[in-house]
């Protein structure tokens, strides 16, 4: 029997302040490689959740979110201010929520959908399941 996604979520930024809640399924899930997201996330790629039908609530910590739009372009990021932490925001004019999956408290329960804009990758983004895995810092 298959279990149906979790349709409940938590969040939280990296010093607890800001806390939230989406109730709802998220339509896609996607990794992405762009220039943009590189610099935004500093890492790799960006792990983003996309809903047009989920709702988000605030649980607390709200007045400190701040919104940056890239000017002449659609990139957004929305970060707590004191700690910096890429958390959740509407885009499109509040048709589009975009739930960074890094700031989720429990499990996921879906896939991504796809690598995107993999042509922008940076240098060492390759087979990076070769690479040695520890369960800690290195020994
Ligand atoms: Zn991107």
């Amino acid at each position: 029997m298959n279990t149906p996604p979790e349709r409940s979520h938590t969040g939280s930024c990296l010093c607890g302040a800001v806390r939230y809640t989406v109730e709802g399924d998220f339509q896609s899930f996607f990794l992405c490689h762009c220039a943009r997201c590189r610099k935004d996330t500093g890492s790799a790629h960006a792990a983003n959740l996309f809903s047009t039908t989920a709702r988000l609530a605030w649980l607390s910590g709200e007045d400190r979110i701040r919104t940056f739009r890239l000017p002449g372009s659609r990139h957004q990021r929305s970060f707590r201010a004191e700690c910096g932490s890429a958390l959740p925001g509407l885009q499109m004019d509040g048709a589009l929520l975009v739930v960074t999956a890094g700031s989720l408290d429990g499990p996921t329960g879906i896939r991504p959908n796809a690598h995107i804009f993999v042509a922008s990758r940076t240098d060492w983004d390759d087979h990076l399941e070769t690479v040695p895995r520890c369960d800690g810092l290195p020994g």
